[in-house]
């Protein structure tokens, strides 16, 4: 029963944070634990500074930092854990998105200074849609920060999800004395330390033990007595069931920087997290200990290397043993498809593997078949569901400025949006080609790209565009007319699938109530 044993142990997360929380820094310290790094300092951030508007430099080092981290695998305590990276950028945020669809669970870090920022509530969305586990880890403790029963209260009110501290602060700022933890009753001292990792803690059978006064002062052990009574008494016994359907997020409080909450965050993480879970296909639910292999590509990167038009496809594998060299059927292109250089991603080396099992990442070398949202299997013609796409917020016309130099344009363009750079949208009247992203800086890194691997060069001129809206209707005819009265405003997403250009909220409205047999969706998958 190797594919059991192999399933049992492993947990596949992601770390999502508004930029600046701690996600780098936590990454960095979760993997100093696992053995995977030795060194403070080894894992760069991959954020992208945007003082200067045109920061190549960055935007390159960026396409090769997030190769380098974006599967981490490690070791520990028995547990094979993938650590998959998200942009903190919220230009790049459709890349989370789609990363976080390959995750079991996901680890949240919340800033205990600034709160449930703006970029949190957005991913936290998008863990709702498929009710991904989620933990919370508030950082930076040793910062003058928020009351913590207010930080609880923001967390439900403004990510609408129950909360249930499992660990609880003791004084915070210049006065931060360590976390007792709810959950293996025992109490952790605070030293700042950014190098050492931290002991065992000291243990407490019950909270009337004098050890807390000796370990924390009068006061503060009084203080405490009084916020786990608190606690105990206000939030229900934590269930982790309700925690692995999405409904109840456990919180640890921490500071990542000094590597302080961290271990006991890890600790608890391999006990509660899911292991790999069965997911959804089009046509039926797949479980990871199916005997045949199955899986879906969420990422690709592509022209890493300019003289060779390679491109790394990751594939999560869901079901089944991935085997090296085994040629497997290629559902969207109904065809078979064989890799013989496959990496994994461990301790941030990558490495040839020859076989991979539900939970892991593997990159497959490919000169140009795969797409994301792919899905390969054994034989079966079934596809994995949950790679949306999202109505961008910025709409660009492409301009072509070279006319020698279309087919570059049209392949440069195709295969960027076959990457998931960003979305393109072809008008029926015309064939205009429009260019939807979430940020501003996608069609710097398109232009730049488009001249630098493909020869081609274009402009972009604004659209004064509200949303891009998926149309599908139960009755084919009245889908037909739609189209038909708003000829000008349809388009086809990369898929062929049928779009309504909306100008403007208010005018999107009016039309909803107009056509009320015609649904409008807002992402893709519906
Ligand atoms: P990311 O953008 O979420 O990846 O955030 P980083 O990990 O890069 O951290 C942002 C800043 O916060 C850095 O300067 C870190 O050193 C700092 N930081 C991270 N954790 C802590 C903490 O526990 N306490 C304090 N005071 N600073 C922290």
């Amino acid at each position: 029963m190797a594919l059991k044993d192999e399933i049992a142990k492993r947990r596949t997360f992601g770390i999502i944070s508004h930029p600046d929380a701690g996600k780098t820094t936590l990454t960095e310290k979760l993997l100093l634990f696992g053995g995977a790094i030795q060194t403070a300092g080894a894992v760069k951030s991959n954020k992208i500074k945007m003082h200067a508007r045109s920061d190549w430099m960055e935007i390159e080092k960026q396409r090769g930092i997030s190769v380098a981290t974006s599967v981490m695998g490690f070791n520990y305590d028995g547990v094979k854990i993938n650590l998959l990276d998200t942009p903190g950028h919220q230009d790049f945020a459709e890349d989370t998105y789609r990363t976080l669809t390959a995750v079991d669970s996901v680890v949240m870090v919340i800033d205990c200074v600034k709160g449930v920022e703006i970029q949190t509530e957005k991913l936290m969305e998008v863990c709702r849609m498929r009710n991904t586990p989620v933990i919370c880890f508030i950082n930076k403790l040793d910062r003058e920060g928020r009351d913590p029963y207010e930080l609880l209260d923001e967390i439900e009110e403004k990510l609408n999800i129950n909360v249930r501290p499992l660990s609880w602060p003791i004084g915070m700022g210049k006065e931060f004395k360590g976390v007792y933890s709810l959950y293996n009753k025992n109490l952790h001292l605070f030293t700042a330390s950014k190098t050492k990792l931290e002991g065992e803690g000291i243990s407490i059978n019950n909270l009337e033990d004098e050890q807390l006064e000796k370990s924390l002062g009068v006061n503060y052990a009084n203080q405490l007595r009084e916020d786990v009574e608190l606690i105990e008494g206000v939030y229900s016994e934590f269930d982790v069931n309700e925690y692995l359907s999405g409904n109840v997020a456990p919180v640890f409080f921490g500071s990542a920087v000094n590597n302080f909450g961290v271990k006991e965050l890890l600790d608890s993480f391999i006990k509660m997290a899911p292991a790999p879970i069965e997911r959804e296909t089009e046509e039926r639910v797949i479980k990871p200990d199916e005997s045949k292999f199955s899986g879906f590509i969420f990422k690709i990167h592509a022209n890493m290397d300019p003289n060779h038009r390679n491109r790394i496809a990751f594939i999560r594998v869901c079901s089944g043993k991935f085997e090296r060299g085994k040629t497997y059927h290629h559902v969207r292109a109904d065809k078979k498809i064989r890799f013989s250089n496959v990496t994994a991603f461990m301790a941030q080396e990558k490495e040839l593997v020859d076989e991979a099992w539900p939970g892991d990442i593997v990159g497959l070398y490919d000169t140009g078949n795969l797409k994301i949202g792919d899905t390969l299997t054994e034989g079966e013609k079934t596809v994995y569901k949950g790679i949306p796409s999202f109505s961008p917020e910025i709409f660009k016309e492409v301009i072509n400025k070279d006319a020698m130099k279309t087919k570059q344009l049209e392949k440069g363009l195709s295969q960027l949006m076959e990457e998931g750079v960003a979305q393109l949208f072809t008008y029926e009247m015309g064939a205009r080609k429009v260019v939807g992203t979430v940020g501003a800086l996608q069609f710097e890194v398109i232009q730049h790209r488009l001249k630098h691997e493909y020869g081609a060069s274009c402009d972009f001129m604004s659209m004064n565009l509200y949303k891009a809206c998926w149309i599908s209707s139960k009755d084919k005819k009245k889908l037909d007319e739609f189209v038909k009265s708003k000829y000008r405003h349809i388009a086809q997403d990369k898929d062929g699938k049928l779009v309504f250009m909306a100008e403007s909220k208010s005018w999107l409205t009016m039309v909803q109530d107009n056509f009320p047999e015609i649904d409008f969706h807002f992402t893709s998958e519906f």
